[in-house]
């Protein structure tokens, strides 16, 4: 059965998306730990970060790298902070998380919650951003 995340990248489920290419697809987290808290998956399905093969996994990389620069030129923080868990989802990702502070990147914190406009402008800044 395909992941949410392929159903996504299909379009079959909603996603505030920032961009994609034909590998990657970079869309906001919907229970974020912070505002513009995204995630960047591979287009092909693969469990697990590290099962990628390395050039895909370093263009995602250098792929999360532009993303992240222009979530830092849309939300004021000190920097971007990367965290792969993939514990609830089984598509590879990886997390970027604005960050003030340590404490903002713990998994176990409340999430934010925004609205469905909230979402949808925030994901056009950081796309605009790009
Ligand atoms: P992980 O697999 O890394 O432990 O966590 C998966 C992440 O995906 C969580 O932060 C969760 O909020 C996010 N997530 C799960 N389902 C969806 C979804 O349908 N849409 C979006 N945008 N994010 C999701």
């Amino acid at each position: 059965m395909a992941s949410i995340f392929t159903k996504i990248v299909a379009g079959e489920i909603p996603s505030y998306k920032i961009v994609e290419d034909e590998r990657f697809f970079a869309f906001l987290d919907i229970n974020p730990l912070a505002k513009g808290h995204t995630l960047v998956i591979p287009k092909k399905e693969i469990d697990y970060l590290f099962d990628l093969d390395d050039d895909t996994l370093a263009a995602m990389i250098i792929f999360a790298k532009r993303i992240a620069m222009a979530i830092e030129k849309t939300i004021v923080c000190k920097r971007i902070g990367v965290a792969v868990l993939g514990l609830e989802v089984p598509h590879a990702h990886i997390h970027l998380v604005p960050l003030n502070s340590e404490a903002d990147i713990n998994f176990a914190n409340p999430r934010v919650k925004l609205t469905a406009d909230e979402f949808s402008k925030l994901a056009k800044e950081i796309s605009n951003n790009l």
